[in-house]
């Protein structure tokens, strides 16, 4: 077996692995003279990963191997297409410690937060695994006697499937199992700074054994090789997760051409505590909310709209915790955040919190680089509360996917719903109150893709849609049978047996 690892440079916890391009089954070196590296955002001074990027030519010659292997996969029954997924079950269950290990190596979220990601990318593959049996079309009756109408589902053909950073796994688990298990072939571009976990996951594949040319993969920078895998027209379906910037543009030049595009994008998610909330849970929410994985999730809480009558008590609560928040490197047992992904990542949370400051907002904990010596070479931002933030001031309408937390206060519920309507977003959203019907007329009224009653505005679970309104998203949602539909399109067939019951009578 060609291997998509060999180790080569030194990094300080020992060699950095170098990956390859994974085309038409073969582990080969991408066609662009540049060298892209991996590096820990924990600790910038080691190198995790490095490969040659995917050219445009690379990017091509992935999408002629995945139209090539296309008949021949379309033509595998579904419920064996399904199999390969058991088998990549089986053994991510094996390596479940493993590839989170390297998660948090590379995308910096704390081990706990990794292993978390880990099994919910494998219940994914279990759901969509099942798919496979329930890939069916319907019978309708047909207006006409002895006749059989019914439908049956098909695959598009070749699909790209473009992922963020963020959730190096589950983001590509819940797009890839899909499409594979609907019959498509695909070519998986991975977001550029989380390659090496990328490649480990089509190893997987590899090693289920799935054909060659199925599931081709492409690392290199979306610069060079994003166009290709949107405009070129052997592409039927994107899937993509991204910025709301990057995922416009994917879901214009997709829909250009009438290709089909999900595109999955930021999120400003507000929570809601309200003055008859049990403040425990509410607290705990908030907190998990918006500092888990550095606030680095589409799902992140972003913005808290709390009832003015308990702010004050609520606000001190929180500051007395993040006092105790141990920011560091991930894989150190007791470490409740780690790093923002990158250098850009890190200069844009500090941009955004300069701004907050400019606008107005009281700066009321955090807002710092960490430089002490844990920190110096990673980076790392303190958790940041801005208090008495209005609607209009840029940190409360913009996305900044880092550990910044903006608190509106409010006298009325009305209120509370304008400032959670009041961005352009609307993935997630959270209430904490023992009012069901402030509960179910925030269910109404906010608009956003997914709505937590007394729970935090982040997860998802595989049997139920994943996704969002506004400039959250567009094209068909996430997981559950949504997942699959976006992945396959029906066709009807008008079967009239007449003649042929007549055929038989005769002979
Ligand atoms: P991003 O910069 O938009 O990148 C996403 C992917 O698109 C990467 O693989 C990137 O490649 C690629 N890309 C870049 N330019 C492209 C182009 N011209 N054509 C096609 N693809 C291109 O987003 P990110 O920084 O990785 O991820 C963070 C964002 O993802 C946040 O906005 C977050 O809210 C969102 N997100 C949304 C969800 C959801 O389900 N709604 C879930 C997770 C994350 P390179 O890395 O090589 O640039």
């Amino acid at each position: 077996m060609t291997t998509a690892a060999k180790t080569e440079t030194n990094s300080k916890e020992g060699k950095a692995v170098l990956l390859k391009q994974y085309i038409g089954g073969k582990w080969i070196d991408g066609k662009d003279s540049r060298e892209i590296k991996s590096v820990n955002p924990a600790d910038s001074r080691q190198v995790l990963a490095v490969f040659k990027g995917a050219s445009r030519e690379d990017a091509l010659s992935a999408l002629e191997a995945a139209q090539k292997a296309y008949p021949g996969w379309k033509s595998v029954p579904a419920p064996k297409r399904a199999r390969y997924l058991d088998a990549v079950v089986r053994l991510a269950r094996h390596k479940k410690e493993d590839l989170a290990r390297i998660m948090t190596r590379e995308e910096g979220k704390i081990l706990p937060e990794a292993l978390g990601e880990m099994e919910k990318g494998i219940n994914l593959l279990e759901w969509f695994a099942g798919e496979g049996l329930r890939f069916m079309g319907q019978t309708a009756p047909s207006e006409l006697a002895k006749n059989l109408l019914y439908t049956i589902r098909e695959p598009l053909g070749v699909v790209s499937i473009i992922t963020p950073w963020n959730f190096p796994w589950a983001i590509p688990c819940w797009k890839i199992a899909p499409a594979l298990v609907a019959g498509n072939t695909l070519v998986f571009k991975p977001a550029s700074c989380t390659p090496w976990m990328a490649a480990e996951f089509v190893k997987l594949f590899e090693e289920a054994g799935i054909p060659p040319g199925v599931i081709n993969l492409v690392l290199g920078s979306g610069s060079a090789v994003g166009d290709v895998l949107v405009e070129d027209p052997r592409v039927k379906a994107v899937s993509f997760t991204g910025s709301n910037e990057i995922g416009t543009r994917v879901h214009e030049l997709a829909g250009k051409r009438g290709a089909r595009a999900t595109c999955e994008m930021g999120g400003k998610n507000p929570c809601v505590v309200w003055e008859d909330a049990d403040m425990d849970l509410a607290l705990a929410g908030v907190m998990k909310g918006a500092f888990g994985s550095t606030g680095q999730r589409c799902t992140a809480t972003s913005r808290l709209i709390i009832h003015e009558k308990v702010a004050d008590g609520f606000i001190r609560r929180m500051i007395e915790q993040l006092k105790k928040f141990k920011v560091g490197d991930g894989m150190k047992p007791g470490i409740d955040m780690g790093p923002a992904v990158d250098k850009g990542q890190h200069e844009t949370n500090i941009r955004y919190i300069e701004k907050g400051k400019q606008e107005g907002a009281d700066l009321i904990f955090g807002g710092k680089c960490l430089q002490g010596p844990e920190h110096k070479h990673g980076f790392f931002v303190e958790p940041t509360l801005f208090d008495h933030v209005s609607d209009s001031m840029t940190v409360f309408q913009e996305e900044i996917f880092g550990p910044v937390l903006c608190i509106r206060r409010v006298k009325t519920f009305e209120e509370a719903l304008e400032s959670a309507n009041c961005v352009i977003f609307g993935l997630t959203s959270a209430i904490y109150t023992q009012d069901i019907s402030l509960a179910m007329r925030f269910v109404e009224e906010m608009e956003a893709g997914m709505v937590h009653i007394n729970s935090p505005t982040i997860g998802g679970e595989a049997q139920v849609p994943f996704g969002g309104v506004k400039a959250s998203g567009v094209g068909e949602r996430e997981m559950a049978k949504e997942g699959i539909l976006f992945f396959s399109q029906p066709k009807t067939v008008f079967l009239d047996y007449t003649g042929a019951k007549r055929k038989s009578s005769i002979y």
